[in-house]
């Protein structure tokens, strides 16, 4: 403690000195002057004491009153601050801990729901088992830093394990403090899994609709110079009749490109949905077309069966493509050894019909069965995770059903279901 708040105690104390001695020496003159004898000297001198003792035994009493009086309020305002302050971290929406030497001391129920645990059995956890292992030294290095006093808030993100195993993505901010004399850190921890998912769904969808752009474009670019090609390659049949089996191949791949452009074209370009009367196997025979020579590139024979009386559907054209393209591609990337892709249509009671896509390929493992449909859930390299959420999309859209069957490393069966024009 310091001079100045000590002087409020020192005043006191010389106060009482300074009456206490001139009420010593002053009564006693009195006592001199008014006394008769010896006797009466002793007894005044007795009352005089005991009249001393009683005064500053009141104003003692009257003083450490009025200190454990101060004292009780204090603590009141402070437990009043403190529950203000406990019941605001108890109820937050964003996950509040308190880090000292390796464990939590202190964490709110949002943090614990955060990674599926209870309260309990985070505090009695190594903090480290809730962090992504690739993680780990990066968050065990800010922790140093701020506990060894080199920073004092830091705010970064890392990835955390759930109680469940899956990875969530975490902002954190903690500052270090003192707690019990120790060095801590205090801090809040916020879930932006959600917020990350839909930043990149965004970023991916904008650079679709960019690549789809583009693709119209290019697809324009091509179309033209094709034309004319065909013209002079016409043209040269007509004069020279030596080469014609040439001219044959050259016209016919050259049809086949202006095929695949148009088509690519149509599906590139911005969609108007436009529900009109289609026929399933011209349909399915466009399709089979543009994805013949991937097919041949993976040794895969497809195939095509549907009955005499095949209906007619009520469709966006362009949807149904996409839907087909998108299965029927994942059906040739699951037949990477080759083999055969069956597309059978049948018809499904008087008011639907179904079309089946059906391959030998590596199948789905059972636990893998939920996340189909999920935005982004590929087991490829280069996959998107994209084809079976949108075509998931496009068939709801049009009332109808799909529905996937695998058995792991014997095939998988793809059922659309689409009600039928009546
Ligand atoms: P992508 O093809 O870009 O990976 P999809 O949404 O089309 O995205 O497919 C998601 C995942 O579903 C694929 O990565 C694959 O693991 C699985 N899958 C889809 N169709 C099949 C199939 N016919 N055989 C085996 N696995 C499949
Ligand atoms: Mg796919």
């Amino acid at each position: 403690m310091k001079l100045k708040e000590k002087w409020p105690v020192i005043k006191i104390i010389l106060i009482y000195l300074l009456t206490a001695g001139i009420w010593v020496l002053v009564t006693d003159q009195v006592l001199l002057i008014f006394a008769k004898d010896i006797k009466e000297f002793y007894i005044m001198g007795v009352l005089k004491a005991l009249l001393f003792i009683f005064v500053t035994a009141w104003l003692l009493y009257i003083l450490i009153a009025r200190l454990v009086n101060k004292v009780k309020q204090v603590e009141g305002s402070l437990t009043e601050a403190e529950i203000k302050y406990r019941s605001l971290v108890e109820e937050a929406l964003v996950g509040v801990y308190l880090y000292q030497d390796g464990q939590f001391s202190y964490i709110n129920p949002r943090y614990a729901e955060i990674f599926g645990y209870t309260q309990e059995e985070i505090l009695n956890m190594d903090v480290m088992e809730l962090v992504f292992p690739e993680d780990k030294p990066l968050v065990t290095e800010n922790i140093r830093r701020r506990i060894s006093g080199e920073v004092k808030t830091l705010r970064y993100f890392y990835r955390g394990v759930r109680k469940d195993g899956r990875i969530i993505n975490l902002e954190v901010h903690g500052t270090a403090t003192l707690y019990n004399g120790k060095p801590a850190i205090i801090g809040t921890l916020l879930d932006i899994t959600d917020r990350i998912k839909t930043e990149e769904l965004l970023r991916k969808s904008d650079k679709l609709a960019v690549v789809g752009e583009l693709a119209a474009g290019v697809a324009h670019e091509i179309r033209n110079p094709l034309t004319s090609l065909r013209g002079f390659v016409q043209l040269l049949q007509k004069q020279d009749h030596e080469q014609q089996r040439y001219f044959e191949i050259m016209l016919s791949e050259l049809d086949r490109i202006n095929f695949i452009v148009s088509e690519f074209l149509l599906l590139a370009k911005p969609q108007v949905v436009n529900f009109e009367q289609k026929d399933l196997s011209i349909i399915l025979q466009n399709v089979i077309g543009l994805l013949e020579s991937e097919a041949i590139l993976n040794h895969v024979q497809i195939t095509l069966a549907y009955p005499s009386d095949i209906p007619v559907i009520e469709c966006e054209e362009n949807q149904i493509k996409q839907v087909c393209i998108n299965i029927l591609k994942n059906a040739i990337e699951a037949t990477p050894y080759g083999g055969i892709v069956e597309i059978r249509v049948q018809r499904l009671g008087l008011d639907k019909v179904v079309i089946q896509f059906i391959d030998q390929g590596s199948g789905i493992p059972a636990e893998r069965m939920e996340k189909l449909g999920e935005p982004f859930y590929t087991t490829k390299d280069k996959g998107t995770g994209l084809g079976l959420m949108v075509s998931y999309k496009i068939i709801e859209s049009h009332h109808g059903e799909l529905k996937i069957k695998s058995e792991n490393n014997e095939g998988t069966i793809v059922d659309v279901i689409l009600p039928v024009k009546r």
